[in-house]
């Protein structure tokens, strides 16, 4: 059983739609600009139903298989899938189409296997190039260089719209200990911009979970992905 600290899920739900409004705010951004994207990893059809009734509009799902007798379950609910998590190349076939957004893209052969599918199903599939901002080795996606040069392959692929970046950064105590990282990730989305590559959009940036979304949308974030701040602690 997830803690019910903070109440109900809608309760803690407002609070945070609350605390966005209240960072856009005071970052001088419009309100709205920010979207929520639920991450409802172990979290069952039934309390995802019961955000949705509270106002939640998108979820994000980190595995397949967990997802998608959860997207059957909440079919007809007012509600987009993300895919947020380490997505493989044969699982490809599963996610395109499916999710609104795929936020963790974390190489061009990825994103050409994408296209392939997409191409095939005649849809275009957006999605987001995930960034390793910290540059850790434990975890994957491209490193700010690296995407610097290769991030001009990507106007090839016809069928997937590149909408901008998302990054974790590494695990810290505080808040502010990831703004850097924050900052450093819209900055890259800047200087990508400024190259005007055909087909490549950085208008998303997805960064900020739970203990850091409001620093997050300070630095520009658009789309705050927060489980835990809506659903409580997940027990393994
Ligand atoms: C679980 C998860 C989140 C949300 O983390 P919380 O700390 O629960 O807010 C965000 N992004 C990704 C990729 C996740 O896997």
């Amino acid at each position: 059983m997830d803690s019910q600290a903070g109440g109900s899920i809608g309760a803690r739900l407002r609070l945070v739609f609350d605390e966005i409004r209240r960072a856009e705010q005071a970052s001088g951004r419009p309100t709205g600009s920010v979207r929520l994207v639920a991450a409802t990893k172990m979290v069952t059809a039934d309390r995802i139903r019961e955000a949705v009734a509270a106002g939640l509009t998108i979820a994000g799902e980190n595995r397949l298989q967990e997802a998608l007798p959860k997207l059957e379950t909440l079919q007809g609910e007012p509600i987009k899938w993300h895919f947020i998590g380490q997505l493989q190349r044969r699982k490809v076939r599963s996610v395109v189409g499916v999710f609104e957004l795929i936020h963790s893209v974390t190489s061009l052969e990825l994103a050409q296997e994408i296209d392939r599918r997409a191409e095939a199903a005649g849809i275009q599939q957006a999605i987001l190039l995930e960034v390793n901002i910290g540059g850790e080795k434990t975890k994957i996606g491209f490193l700010p260089d690296e995407l610097e040069r290769t991030v001009a392959g990507f106007e090839t692929l016809s069928h997937v719209d590149v909408k901008g970046l998302m990054a974790i950064p590494p695990l810290a105590d505080t808040a502010e200990e990831a703004r850097p990282y924050f900052r450093t990730l819209r900055e890259l989305a800047w200087r990508l911009a400024q190259r005007a590559i055909p087909r490549i959009s950085m208008e998303d940036l997805s960064m900020g979970m739970s203990n850091d979304y409001q620093v997050a949308i300070e630095e520009g974030a658009t789309l705050v992905r927060v489980g835990r701040a809506i659903f409580g602690a997940r027990h393994v």
